[in-house]
Parts: structure tokens; sequence; C-alpha cells
């Protein structure tokens, strides 16, 4: 008989890390489809075009060229400078290259914000956006500081209270994160909002902000405005975004971070851990920056239309109501209604008996933290599929629904 396996024992830290449920929804849909399941899916946040001919052409052109080494961990300056000048136009901000880092991807900024700016251990706090990116609790837990959520309310489109936000302020408050537009609400902070939240961190000078505007470009209600630009705030806010969403290169692996102060500290990061993005990705994202728009301008038009699309439709089914979201590419429609129709104790069950029963897979509540008290069960669309997809997943909806009524 062999023995049962003993191994040394993992760290705290390794324990507390989360995951990001949309993969591991996404892998039980893969195995459905190989056992030759119909699936409709409607998980991962990602857009559903290639990236743009102009994009792909200059990297080919830097394979070709070789540009294939380690770049300096910051990135390389054509990026960094081409980024600054984007990011701060977007924003009405002055931001310098200098103040710019490129990463593989803006998440690797979530954790790298965190680690420098709170202590393991030292009950420092971070207030962070509830529904959320699931990322934001997994990397405050696994830098053993203390989540503090704030919760999204549907009554006020899917922003916080900014009373209730303050409430949340401590002296050992270290950093907020904020979302706008958001995953996976699709609500945006409106400009009334930023004021109030600028006023209030005006009386907090104490406190961080990393600003995550990885969907700044899929703005729909209005323009889209970042905390940066409010008085006082460029200089203690780290602005996330990147070229994931915005030009269709989530597989490609670039983000920015652009602060001042904090710019070196994430070099640092960098140099410890990825030592730089892939420099193909860099010049294919160079071209994205500063290249013809008119790729990411129709991605962005298609959006807006899916989400009129989809939003339409999802009112349609009995028991399911859906606000229409300012930005992104989500729908989080409250479906407490269809969950007592259809005898779903929660949007959980409700979300495994649509993979199962009805071919539709989505994600639950749950996967963005704890569900908001007060404001029933929501499950997430991602749109960024195609009509005829959103058309056929929300009739297998409604027909499920109307089975059971
Ligand atoms: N922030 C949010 C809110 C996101 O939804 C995502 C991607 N799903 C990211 C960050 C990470 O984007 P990237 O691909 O650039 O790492």
């Amino acid at each position: 008989m062999s023995k049962p396996m003993t191994a040394p024992k993992l760290s705290r830290r390794a324990e507390s890390l989360g995951t990001e449920n949309a993969f591991v929804v996404l892998a039980e849909v893969n195995a459905l489809v190989r056992q030759g399941s119909d699936i409709v899916s409607f998980c991962i946040g990602q857009p559903d075009f290639p990236t743009p001919k102009n994009v792909q052409a200059a990297a080919i052109g830097a394979i070709r060229g070789g540009k294939h080494g380690y770049t300096p961990s910051a990135g390389i300056d054509e990026l960094r400078a081409a980024a600054a000048k984007d990011m701060g136009a977007r924003r009405g901000l002055d931001i310098r290259p200098d103040d710019v880092v490129v990463g593989a991807g803006a998440k690797p900024f979530i954790a790298y914000a965190i680690a420098s700016v709170t202590d393991y251990g030292a009950g420092d706090e971070v207030i962070y956006p509830v529904p959320g990116f699931p990322i934001y609790e997994s990397q405050i837990n696994a830098n053993g500081a203390v989540p503090v959520p704030i919760f999204l309310r549907e009554s006020r489109d899917f922003a916080f209270d900014p009373a209730e936000f303050e409430a949340k302020i401590t002296a050992q408050t270290k950093l907020v994160i904020l979302n706008t537009p958001h995953n996976p609400t699709g609500g945006m902070l409106q400009a009334a909002d930023l004021d109030a939240v600028a006023d209030i961190l005006s009386r907090h000078p104490h406190v961080w902000v990393f600003a995550d505007e990885i969907y700044s470009r899929l703005a729909y209600a209005g323009a889209f405005e970042s905390l940066a630009a409010r008085p006082g705030m460029q200089d203690r806010t780290i602005i996330c975004d990147g070229a994931s969403k915005t030009w269709a290169m989530t597989g490609w692996r670039i983000g920015f971070a652009a602060n001042r102060i904090l710019a070196p500290v994430f070099t640092r990061w960098i140099t410890n851990t990825d030592s730089c993005a892939s420099q193909i990705s860099q010049w294919a994202a160079l071209e994205a920056v500063t290249g013809p728009q008119n790729g990411a301008d129709a991605m962005r038009a298609s959006f807006l239309e899916r989400r009129d699309l989809i939003v339409g439709l999802l009112n349609t089914v009995p028991g399911v109501t859906c606000k229409t979201p300012g930005g992104a590419f989500y729908a989080w429609p409250n479906v407490t209604e269809a969950c007592r129709i259809t005898g779903c104790t929660d949007s959980e069950a409700l979300r495994k008996r649509l993979l199962t029963e009805a071919g539709v897979a989505v994600l639950a509540d749950i996967h963005f933290g704890r569900r908001v008290p007060g404001d029933g069960q929501h499950i997430r669309f991602s749109y960024a599929a195609s009509p005829k997809a959103i058309r056929s997943g929300i009739d297998r909806l409604e027909a499920f629904v109307r089975r059971h009524m």
C-alpha cells in the first residue's frame, strides 16, 4: 500500500489566495462543450473581435525586426510616452512619460499597488467595491491587509453612497479601489459621485486611490471622467488602464499604470517579477495607441448596439429586470423573482441550472464578492458575444423561466 502523500505546509498567503471564477466557470463550460453540449456562453469578459490588423502587423514587424529581447522594466520609452499622452488627453491631465509603467496587463498593478501601500498583518485597510472584480479582495487578503467592502447599490445605478463611503475610512485606511466603468455591473461613477469622493478624500490625505479605468474607452453614458482630474487627486491616484479591452488584446498582456510617486516602485516590482512586458506586445500596443482608431471605434459602437439589444431582451423575461449599464460590456440583471419562479434558492443555483438545463453560461453575483444586503440576486452577462448568440441565449433563459410558470 502506498503511503498517503505528505508535503510541507503552505503559507497563509498561499492559502488566502482567491481566484477569478470566470476562469473556473469557463473550464466547466469547455468541459461540457467537449462532451457535445450546446452552450451559449456569456462568461468571459473579453472582446470577441480579432486584434485590429494594423496592431497585428506591428507585432509581426517587431518579431521580424529582431525586437525580441528584454526591455527596461518600465517598458519601452516610445510606449510610455504614447500611453502618457493618450491617458492624459482622455482625462484632461498632464501625465509625464516617466510617470507611466507598462505591465503584463492591468491586473498585476492591482497586486503591486496593494503591496506597495499596505504592510502584511499591520491592520492596514483597503476599501474596495462589492460587487467587484474578485482580484481586489483576493490580493488584499494575500497581502495581509484588511478588506473593507463598500456596497454598490442598484437604487443608485450601482454607485456607492458617498456618506457610507466616508464612514468606512479610518486612520488605518491605506487605499481605496475605484472601478469605473465597472465590472460586473457596467455602472459608472458620475461627475457628482467623483466630486463627492474627491471632497471626502481631501479630508483624509493619508489614503491612496487605485482608479481601475481599464474600461475607460467603453463609456456610453456621458463622457468618461477620472477621479485623478479632480483638484488635488492626481498625485495620490494610481490610474490603471490598458490595451486588453480597448483593442481586443487580452492575450497580449499590456497594461499601464500612471502615478508620479509609485512609478519607480512599480518598476521595481516588475524587475522582481516579470522583468518586463513582452517586447513584441509593447510594439503592438504602441501601434494600438498611436495608429488609426477605426478598429477600436467600431468595436465600441458594436458593444453599444449589443448592450441595447441584451438589456431590451432581458427586460422581456419574466422575473428579470435589468438596468441600462453606462459602460464596459456587462449586464447585471436582478433575477430575484426569476429565482423564485424557477424554485432556485439563489443566483448561484440559478446559474448552475441555466448551464445544465438551458445551455446558457453566466456568472453569479457571489463570483464578485458577497451579495449586497437588501439588493437581491444578480447574474452577470458579458455581452461581448454575437447578436445571434445574445438572441439565442436570452430565448433559452426565457424558455427556462416559462417552463416553471
Ligand atoms: N480590472 C478589471 C475591472 C477587469 O475587469 C479586468 C479584466 N477582466 C482587469 C482589471 C485586468 O485586465 P488585463 O487583461 O489588462 O490584465
